[in-house]
């Protein structure tokens, strides 16, 4: 078959495929824990079913205006004064079809071939991706000292005439580490010195735990002005209010920047979904209790996988700060992580996604956005796979598993 060029240099989502094997292998009537999802279990927020409804009520569901409708765009800014510090007005703001959608208008905006777009290591699968379809060249900077969290210095190194932009986002998929105010100022003094784009992927940004704040990025940047400033700021409802079938991300920035979405999008898909842009505004306008209730549910289970994990010895592992993923340390145990990860879903039916896809081998991203039981099932399942002194049997469910391998 013919295919272009592009078609054949794009991965499939590592993530989204294993959510499609995990659900057939649940068919089937397998044991399988998830520990590779990637969204909240909770329903989403009643204010948001009951403002969808009122819309698919009427039956009358039209084309919107391609940047959002103004009852989204008006919930969006006063999100953004409310969590921002920041009141934009509407030309400054556009709704998408999921922060997926948003980062690659984004990136099709701003980027000319073979122009670089710098983000640290661990980053979120789909960045390089999303680069390369917008033609441009994808940078990863990888901590000299194995952290999660370069210097700024390795940041700037990284950099050279083709750099266009930089991504950060924190709290940060996949290792769930919040990046310190120093870091993000640091990066932000050398993007307004280098007139590069700041991309802020703010997608977790609610769901944070030990009582910290969000970080709020426009603490940090000299330019007050939105209208020249290059930061570019992504958000979402789909982590924090659990919307993520809704598909609604928005972008606040520079007014030229957001026109020039505005067209490309107007092209490519039109407005996002009427019902889930109603949605999206019945979420954000409506009781915010649910954010919370989300948080304190995955704080919990963070602190059951923490507590797991470090009974484990060997798996070396940073406490997450927020999101509901952890990033630990496999490779005591084995280096390479899509083989780790293969062996774990063969031989104890647990998902878990390989470092690999996110730049960094001998990790494994384990997601805690399931049931406390689950979250502890599937560490003892991986200790015992893992551990050659533990008991030679093993039950998932009722079926009797014994150890054929060392
Ligand atoms: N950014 C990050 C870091 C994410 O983890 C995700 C979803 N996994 C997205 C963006 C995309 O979010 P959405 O579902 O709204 O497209």
């Amino acid at each position: 078959m013919s295919l272009s060029q592009l078609a054949k240099s794009i991965n499939e989502s590592p993530t989204l495929k294993l959510n499609e094997t995990a659900a057939l292998l649940k068919d089937k009537g397998e044991p399988v824990i998830h520990l590779g999802g990637g969204e909240p279990k909770s329903k989403a927020p009643i204010d948001a079913i009951v403002s969808c409804t009122a819309l698919l009520r009427t039956g009358d569901v039209k084309y919107t205006p391609a940047d959002g409708i103004p009852a989204l765009k008006k919930a969006i800014i006063r999100y953004t004064e409310e969590h921002y510090d920041r009141l934009v007005p509407p030309e400054n703001v556009i709704a998408s079809s999921g922060a997926k959608q948003s980062i690659m208008v984004l990136l099709h905006a701003i980027l000319d071939p073979q122009e670089q777009v710098v983000y640290p290591v661990p980053y979120w699968v789909s960045y390089p991706e999303m680069v390369k379809i917008a033609g441009g060249v994808p940078i990863a900077v990888t901590a000299a000292d194995g952290g999660f969290q370069p210097t700024v210095d390795e940041m700037a190194q990284a950099m050279g005439p083709n750099t266009k932009a930089v991504i950060l986002n924190s709290p940060n998929n996949p290792s769930g580490v919040i990046y310190s105010d120093e870091f993000v100022a640091g990066v932000m003094e050398l993007c307004e010195r280098r007139n590069l784009y700041l991309i802020m992927d703010d997608t977790y940004n609610r769901l944070i735990f030990d009582g910290r704040t969000p970080t709020n990025c426009y603490r940090f940047s000299k330019d007050l002005n939105v209208d020249s400033s290059k930061l570019v700021v992504i958000n979402c409802v789909s982590k924090m209010y659990a919307m993520t079938g809704f598909r609604i991300g928005w972008t606040v920035g520079a007014k030229d920047l957001i026109r020039a979405m505005t067209n490309i999008q107007s092209q490519e898909t039109s407005g996002p979904a009427a019902p889930s842009q109603w949605a999206a505004v019945g979420a954000l306008t409506g009781v915010q209790s649910s954010i919370e209730s989300l948080r304190l549910t995955l704080e919990n289970n963070r602190n059951i996988m923490m507590t797991r994990l470090e009974a484990f010895n060997g798996i070396k592992t940073v406490k997450p700060g927020g999101t509901f993923y952890c990033f630990p340390d496999f490779s005591a145990y084995e280096k390479d992580s899509q083989k780790l990860s293969r062996f774990l879903l063969d031989k104890v039916r647990v998902v878990t996604v390989p470092g690999k896809e996110f730049g960094m081998e001998g990790h494994l991203r384990l997601s805690y956005c399931g049931t406390p039981k689950e979250v502890t099932e599937g560490i003892e399942r991986i200790k015992w796979a893992l551990d050659p002194t533990a008991p030679n049997e093993l039950y998932l469910g009722n079926r009797k598993i014994v150890r054929d391998w060392q």
